[in-house]
């Protein structure tokens, strides 16, 4: 307990830290968060109009093929772009909206991270 404490107390020292020796670090990590909360949206523009749970299927799945994803086909960004738009089980296209959506949440919550830090 006192070593969470600890860490607590000291987690803004740990991020100036990392900050100035390690800025990638950051990076990496800001983009991680930004893009896993990008993904989150375009789940919900999926699901949302289709009134579908959007915690049951916990996984995403193919729309054609209903095959559930791997965390390999999960990474956002980076899938769609390795899976060159297409399902790796049934070849259907995907659409582009989900990597738009990734890529917009990214670049929009650097914006606002640039303008209000
Ligand atoms: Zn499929």
């Amino acid at each position: 307990m006192d070593n969470i404490l600890l860490i607590i107390q000291n987690f803004d020292v740990a991020i100036k830290f990392i900050a100035d020796e390690y800025p990638i670090v950051l990076f990496i990590l800001y983009f991680a968060f930004a893009a896993s909360i990008g993904s989150f949206l375009g789940c919900c523009y999926y699901r949302i109009p289709r009134k579908m749970s959007l915690i049951n299927p916990k996984r995403s799945f193919c729309p054609n093929c209903k095959t559930e994803l791997t965390f390999f086909d999960l990474v956002p960004i980076f899938s769609y772009t390795f899976l060159r738009a297409k399902c790796r089980h049934c070849g259907i296209k995907i659409a582009p909206t989900y990597f738009i959506i990734e890529i917009l949440t990214v670049v929009f919550m650097f914006l606002l991270l640039y303008l209000f830090l």
